[in-house]
């Protein structure tokens, strides 16, 4: 058996991870992406294409694997039009892609969302996003229906936004806090939620106006562009509340496999308000190839996001379990 993905996002990890727990591997690559997988010698073989959703039409050459999803796999193949076996649910990445559903799936699990507005609703600080995977670029903030319109016209004419945009917007409450990204992992076999690690996104420019001073900031507006992921732990008084919400997720989709992450802000009453999940690996646990605090304290030293995927399909498949991890 053996282990592929598509060479991009955490696939470094995921194939490290794959070898350490005795798998062959396959990366997939776009033409001129693959010497970052050479150089770390992770890939046992290389299978070349022209765009990444070409791999819908060379399933043929995954005999014998199985793919491990991120987020460029999801963003770039329709996950129906897979017929190689994926790590996971196929059903709860789709969410991904649909605001409303992750919306429902947090009602289900009881964890508080911000509020959502129609433009003239808007009666508090709220931040305007749009759909598509454009990493938080054309974002803006606004505080009622006017500045709405005025700031969401002057992207437009920047070219920044289109008309169908805007139409979409998907605005909600500014929750003012501080950011944690939580990654679990949850595992069909031993029916436990992990937690697995924490990070911040390093965001620009937002995270760079702290660094101006106030009275210079007039007329730039902030954006959320991640562009990298630093580490952070939560105090230990609040990771009882972590798991809380880690284990009320994964009982709202009892099909979900694997690891997933949930984009809190965690305000100063320590609440977790929740305002995105992903149902696969993050690239935040590029953080943590070495192991994380918390996949420490589970299973000593060397437990990356990557290796725990591999060891997952190791035992389902040692179990005879295989079909409960894959889709
Ligand atoms: P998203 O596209 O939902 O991942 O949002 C991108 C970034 O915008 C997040 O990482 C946060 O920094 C910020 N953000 C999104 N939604 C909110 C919110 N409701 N309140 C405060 N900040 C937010």
């Amino acid at each position: 058996m053996k282990i592929a993905t598509i060479g991009s996002h955490s696939a470094l990890q995921i194939l490290k991870g794959a070898k350490e727990e005795g798998f062959g591997t396959i990366a997939i690559c776009e033409k001129g992406r693959e010497k970052l997988y050479q150089r770390y010698k992770v890939a046992d073989e290389i299978i070349l294409v022209d765009k990444y959703s070409d791999i819908i039409n060379q399933q043929d050459r995954l005999k014998d694997a199985i793919l491990i999803p991120h987020g460029t796999l999801v963003a770039s193949v329709d996950l129906d039009e897979l017929t190689v076996p994926v790590f996971g649910s196929k059903e709860c990445m789709k969410k991904e892609a649909s605001r409303k559903k992750q919306q429902e799936w947090f009602k289900r699990a009881g964890i508080r969302v911000p509020k959502e507005y129609a433009p003239e609703k808007i009666d508090r600080l709220s931040i305007a996003k749009f759909p598509g995977a454009r990493g938080g670029k054309g974002y803006f903030l606004c505080r009622n229906k006017k500045e709405f319109e005025a700031k969401g016209k002057k992207l437009l004419k920047e070219g920044m936004l289109t008309k169908k945009d805007l139409e979409n917007a998907f605005i909600q409450e500014y929750i003012i806090g501080v950011n944690f990204y939580i990654t679990y992992f949850n595992s069909p076999l031993t029916g436990e939620v992990e937690l697995f690690g924490m990070d911040r996104r390093y965001e620009t420019n937002v995270d760079g106006l702290a660094r101006i001073p106030a009275k210079d900031q007039e007329g730039i507006s902030p954006s959320y562009v991640v562009v990298g992921n630093t580490p952070v732990v939560a105090r230990e008084s609040l990771l009882d509340k972590v798991f809380e919400i880690g284990e009320s997720i994964a009982k709202a989709e009892p099909g979900m496999v694997g690891p997933f992450c949930l984009e809190t802000m965690c305000t100063d009453s320590m609440e977790f308000v929740a305002f995105e999940i992903s149902a696969r690996i993050v690239a935040g646990t590029n953080l943590y190839t070495q192991g994380s605090p918390y996949s420490y304290l589970q299973y000593g030293p060397g437990m990356s996001m990557g290796r725990r995927i591999a060891m997952e399909i190791r035992k389902a498949i040692e179990q005879d379990k295989l079909d409960k991890v894959i889709s």
